[in-house]
């Protein structure tokens, strides 16, 4: 039998502890090795849309490997084409874990004029041939339902892939037709 001081520290765990909404872990800039962005611009929380992307560079199933990637989208996405930070808010690896981009509230460089609408999550690789993995499914749908969880996307939000806002092969043909079935994804 639980005492009832066992039963209240349970409850006050499962009510109030990180527990309940600690969700998804997110490695980092600084664990990966990233620059701090020349500039940011908040984002208000309940956004109505995500919007799905691949890299379309190489793939990557090591924390190593990942962390080289995102260094080298970030200095593409900073040097090359001048943006203030690596566009997307968040990215996905093949090691299955979920990287930091611009984070939360931050105003993305990823699909155009629904940017200011929008969080855009990046998987990392070209998906029109490499695989996606379970493990990278269910990072994805933790990381939304962790946005949904911190009203950082509404309750009712739509999914897109990149290619129904912007004419891009974006995200590839293997995540393109994975996200068709996830209950937010719209036509
Ligand atoms: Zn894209």
């Amino acid at each position: 039998m639980v005492s009832k001081a066992g039963f209240a520290l349970v409850l006050a765990v499962l009510v109030c502890g990180q527990y309940a909404v600690q969700g998804v872990y997110i490695v980092s800039k600084a664990e990966w090795g990233g620059r701090a962005p020349n500039y940011r611009v908040a984002l208000d929380n309940y956004l109505n849309y995500a919007i799905i992307h691949h890299t379309a560079g190489n793939y990557c199933e090591t924390r190593a490997a990942c962390a080289q990637q995102l260094r080298n989208v970030q200095s593409y996405h900073m040097d090359e084409l001048g943006w203030p930070d690596i566009g997307y808010n968040f990215l996905i690896g093949g090691d299955g874990a979920v990287y930091e981009g611009r984070g939360w509230n931050s105003l993305g460089a990823h699909a155009a004029e629904w940017n200011p609408y929008s969080i855009g999550i990046s998987f990392l690789g070209n998906f029109n041939w490499d695989t996606l993995e379970p493990n990278m499914i269910a990072a994805a749908q933790g990381l939304l339902n962790d946005a949904v969880s911190r009203g950082q996307l509404a309750s009712g939000y739509i999914l897109y892939g990149h290619r129904q806002v912007s004419a891009t092969e974006c995200p590839g043909t293997h995540i393109w037709n994975e996200i068709r079935s996830w209950s937010h994804w719209r036509a």
